[in-house]
């Protein structure tokens, strides 16, 4: 078994029902168009427990997104103190 230096950090990217084409630093690119959801790679439920199903994965998207984002989700990958 590989020992890893340091745990991986836990990355949550924005999944959502609809997405729209934003200019982003001069690249046309999907940005959420409704509430963003967190996911992690390899996983099929969204941080606050729902089937991602045909949602669109915005791997690129870091959550919590810059618009609305799930109190949920946010709730979730949040660290309590
Ligand atoms: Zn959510």
């Amino acid at each position: 078994m590989r020992t890893a230096t340091h745990a991986p950090r836990i990355y949550w990217f924005v999944v959502c029902s609809h997405t729209r084409i934003a200019r982003v630093d001069g690249a046309y690119v999907p940005v959420p168009d409704s509430v963003a959801h967190a996911k992690q790679m390899g996983s099929s439920l969204t941080a606050c427990g729902k089937p991602v199903g045909t949602w669109t994965r915005l791997f690129e998207i870091a959550f919590p997104s810059d618009g609305e984002n799930c109190a949920d989700c946010l709730a979730a990958v949040t660290p309590r103190r």
